[in-house]
């Protein structure tokens, strides 16, 4: 490495900005829903990247495109458009409700362009005043000034200074509570149909049709962020097609590009049209290297047996979950929707999750959190029964350790 000293997990504390306590070790390679260590230790891999390597590591088609675009054209920036960026845009449109797309990087910058949208949207079609973003507890939509104003965690958002204005917070699931915020000035109701950094909390049906119902008698907007939700976690490809309702608006991003980044916001042909050149824009965004890898893993991942498969894994998962609970007694309620799986940890165990994970990683097991009283297990859309099976077991033996 160019003569410098080799790199340990201590170099972290000297080098980056201290805004994560990341895990022990340090993974130098992976291949499916397998990672190895610096000293070669092996991990089943529950984590997925957070929701991001839908198709495991190093998915060999994703691999071979990643080498043919790579020798063919990498950037040429938004002066020029590009062929995989028209494809996969292409591909989004006639896989939902969308009939226009603007791709990022990000999720968060899919979702700023979301709300900037939606702004821009009501002001110059309604009114000036239009301007009022509803938003839910626990929500999450990234770390800019504005998608992180919009999330519903003060421990995220404050400490930065005076924050967009007109943004407003309720409890997630409760209609009646957006029913007495929502108004002729609000342009845009907010949120994740399966809620993941927040604690894994699926939207209840009748709460996402009465937003709609809400939505429409107020001409406001209807946003999904399904950065998270998205591109097959739940076992459709986007997780509004579970429920009876079409929204304006969705963000994709995490499992899009499979760990290249790129995200993607989608939404109809009329809201798209507020906006004119100049409005928005980005560098990197659509970027023919970043399109060329998400078309292949749209591809893969759009298809029954992937997206079937997730039903099954989901089912085998819990089940793994409850036998474990049966043993330990350990969770409360096991929820989500496909392979966005939270357990929800009970006293005496609330506040331990990074105790578990820690544990879980000792025995060979990467998992997230969400928060410090929900295990998440976010791994490959196409994770082997025996993957998981494995990755059970070595919970089971973390936990076992931990009590
Ligand atoms: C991860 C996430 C984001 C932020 O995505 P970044 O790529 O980190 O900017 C936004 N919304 C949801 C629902 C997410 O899970």
């Amino acid at each position: 490495m160019k003569g410098h000293a080799a790199v340990d997990r201590n170099t972290y504390d000297h080098v980056m900005l201290p805004i994560y306590s990341p895990a022990q070790f340090i993974p130098v390679r992976g291949q499916g829903s397998r990672v190895w260590d610096q000293q070669g230790k092996e991990y089943i891999d529950f984590a997925g990247g957070i929701a991001v390597v839908a198709l495991g590591h190093c998915h060999p088609a994703l691999v071979d495109v990643l080498k043919q675009q790579g020798e063919k054209l990498w950037h040429i920036s938004n002066i020029f458009t590009n062929e995989p960026a028209l494809i996969l845009a292409r591909k989004l449109i006639d896989a939902t409700f969308a009939e226009r797309v603007f791709f990022a990087n990000s999720g968060a910058e899919a979702n700023e362009a979301a709300f900037k949208l939606a702004r821009h949207y009501a002001i110059t079609r309604h009114s000036p005043y239009k301007t009022k973003i509803i938003a839910f507890h626990q929500g999450f939509h990234g770390r800019t000034l504005f998608t992180v104003s919009v999330g519903g965690q003060p421990k995220y958002a404050d400490g930065f200074g005076p924050k967009p204005a007109d943004i407003i917070h309720v409890p997630f699931n409760d209609l009646n509570a957006v029913k007495a915020v929502i108004d002729d000035h609000t342009c845009a109701v907010v949120l994740e149909p399966v809620q993941g950094e927040g604690g894994v909390t699926p939207a209840a049906p009748a709460f996402i049709r009465g937003l709609r119902e809400l939505c429409d008698k107020h001409q406001v907007l209807l946003v999904f962020d399904e950065v998270q939700s998205g591109m097959g976690r739940t076992g459709k490809l986007f997780s509004y097609m579970h429920y009876d309702v079409t929204p304006d608006i969705i963000t994709t991003a995490k499992a899009l590009g499979n760990g290249f980044p790129i995200s993607a916001m989608l939404t109809t042909e009329n809201i798209a049209s507020a906006m004119t050149p100049g409005t928005h824009g980005t560098t990197y965004g659509g970027n023919p290297l970043a399109c060329a890898v998400a078309n292949v893993a749209f591809d893969i991942i759009n298809t029954p047996t992937v997206l079937e498969g997730v039903e099954k894994r989901h089912n085998l998962m819990v089940n793994f979950l409850n036998d474990i609970n049966q043993k330990y007694s350990i969770f409360g309620e096991i929820r989500g929707k496909g392979l966005l799986i939270g357990a929800e940890l009970k006293a005496p165990y609330q506040g331990k999750a990074k105790d578990i994970l820690q544990l879980a990683a000792d025995n060979g097991l990467m998992l997230l959190s969400a928060g410090g009283d929900v295990l998440r297990f976010t791994p490959s859309l196409i994770i082997s029964e025996e993957e998981i099976a494995q990755g059970m077991e070595r919970l089971e033996q973390a936990i076992n350790q931990l009590v």
